[in-house]
Order: structure tokens, then C-alpha cells, then sequence
């Protein structure tokens, strides 16, 4: 069995995330360690970190991924790249501190710019990186997109060649998003399509470099590029694909990470939903 979280607000301190995920029965959890729309971060006390690794270790938590922020572009020119390869180094290194198993990371983007100068830039990157942070060990997970504006990330198979520029570093791995591969094209809606995704990660990335999933559904159709999150079920994917994933033994102890809208039925509602579906395929 995967195990099943969200995205849970750090509102008041990092540790209360943990209580709140808890409350919901949450067996792993997705946390901004720090505003994700600003450059830069706080420093964490060590009273605030050691709050956090406590709650952690009493909790039934068993994963936590941070978020990285969204302003973050390893593809981007001269001007942003600088602050964006400081901004993961120092998002890394938080992670370390506090426990933190991977960093879900936004590809980036080329803009108006050509994609594969723009991947390129990511590779030299993330090398750098990688390789200023080589002793906290912490992965980079980079996720599928949806689309739009020359976003980098929208199939399995480009993330998987930025992966191979990288010989395979072990310290890559991927975030796979239901609604953004949705949006991107894929048809994930159905039991076949499901399964040739899996296929798909299996064969370009290997299943066990999938270390995090991101759920919801998507109020865009297929391939529209729209990444607009739905509570599960009520968009255009409908529940099949969840329910096959959240009773999927090959990601048992794989995060799967709800990122459906915090309004209506909340995290508590497709929770229930999911537990539900799960041991049903
Ligand atoms: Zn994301
Ligand atoms: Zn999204």
C-alpha cells in the first residue's frame, strides 16, 4: 500500500503541520518549509527543528516531502538561475535539518526561450547542485507538469533525459502528477491508461526513482494543458486512476500526496474517498 497525505498548511510552525496531518490520519505529507513565493527563507531555530523531528518521530507519519518554491527556475537566464540554484541548496539543506526524506522540485521553464536550451540549463543546474550539496543527501524529486508558457517537465520521457544527462545520479528521482500528466495529454483516466503509465515509469525511469505522487483531479480536459485541481472525482479523470494507485503494491511506501482543493469536502473527504477505493482494484 502507497501512503496516503497531502499537502498540509505549516501555519503557526512546521510542527504543527505534523499535528494537522495526524488529526487526518495522514501516513505521509507534503509541507512549504518556508513561503513558497518568496526568495528567501527564514533560518530555522533549533528549538522550532527540534520540535518538528519530535512530532515526526511520535506521529504515524512515515514520509514527509517538502514543496520547493514556486519561484525556483534551474531553466531560466542568467538572472533568476543564480538565485534559484541558492534557493535549493538552502531548501535542501532545511530538509536535512529537519528530517525530511526529498524535495519535490518544479522543472522550470524556458519561456520564450528555446526548451532545449532551457534543459540544458537545468542539467548544468542541478549538476551544480548536486554537487554543492553533496553531503546532505537529500533527493530531488522533479515533477511532471502540465503544460503552458515553455513549462520543462510535461512528459516522462524529457524528465528522464535531463535525468540521464545526469548519469543517473542517484539523488534524482521523479514526482509523478496525475493532474498535470493529464493535462499534459496522457490518457490516465482509464484502467489501460493507468497501466501504460506505469509501464511507461517503468521502462524510462524505473519505479523505484518514482518517489512521490501528486493527486487531484483536473477541471481542464486531456492534453488541454490546464492545471486546474478538482477534489477527486468531480474534474475530468474522474476516481479510477486513484483508486488503482492508492491500492498499488508497487509503490507501497511511496508518498501519495492529495493536492486537492482545501474547500468543500477539504482533505477529510478525499481521504475517506480514497480509503474507500483502496484495496479495490
Ligand atoms: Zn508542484
Ligand atoms: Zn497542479
Amino acid at each position: 500500500m502507497s501512503l496516503l497525505g497531502a499537502h498540509i498548511s505549516a501555519a503557526g510552525g512546521l510542527h504543527k503541520a505534523i499535528e494537522r496531518a495526524e488529526s487526518l490520519g495522514c501516513e505521509a505529507m507534503q509541507v512549504f518549509t518556508r513561503n513558497p513565493l518568496q526568495w528567501h527563507g527564514r533560518n530555522l531555530s533549533d528549538a522550532e527543528t527540534e520540535a518538528f523531528r519530535r512530532a515526526l518521530l511520535s506521529s504515524g507519519v512515515k514520509s514527509v516531502v517538502s514543496h520547493a518554491s514556486y519561484l525556483i527556475n534551474l531553466a531560466g537566464g542568467d538572472d533568476v538561475r543564480g538565485k534559484s540554484v541558492s534557493a535549493l541548496k538552502a531548501e535542501m539543506e532545511r530538509c536535512y535539518q529537519l528530517g525530511i526524506d526529498a524535495v519535490v522540485l518544479h522543472p522550470g521553464s524556458a519561456k520564450e526561450g528555446d526548451p532545449a536550451v532551457a534543459r540544458g540549463r537545468l542539467s548544468d543546474s542541478l549538476r551544480r547542485v548536486l554537487d554543492e550539496t553533496d553531503s546532505c543527501g537529500v533527493p530531488i524529486l522533479l515533477e511532471t507538469m502540465a503544460g503552458g508558457g515553455g513549462t520543462l517537465g510535461v512528459s516522462v520521457e524529457e524528465l528522464a533525459r535531463v535525468i540521464e544527462t545526469l548519469e543517473w545520479e542517484t539523488r534524482l528521482g521523479l514526482c509523478a502528477d496525475l493532474c498535470h500528466l493529464f493535462g499534459a495529454g496522457l490518457d490516465v483516466a482509464t484502467e489501460c491508461g493507468y497501466e501504460r503509465l506505469v509501464s511507461s515509469l517503468s521502462k524510462h525511469i524505473g519505479l523505484d526513482r518514482v518517489c512521490c505522487w501528486h493527486i487531484s483531479d483536473n477541471k481542464g480536459t486531456r492534453g488541454s494543458g490546464i492545471d486546474r485541481h478538482a477534489h477527486i472525482g468531480a474534474g475530468e479523470i474522474g476516481t479510477t486512476p486513484f483508486g488503482m494507485l492508492v491500492s498499488d503494491d508497487r509503490f507501497a511506501d511511496t508518498p501519495v500526496i492529495l493536492e486537492t482543493p482545501k474547500d468543500g469536502i477539504g482533505d477529510e473527504g478525499n481521504l475517506a474517498l480514497l480509503r474507500k477505493l483502496r484495496g479495490s482494484w
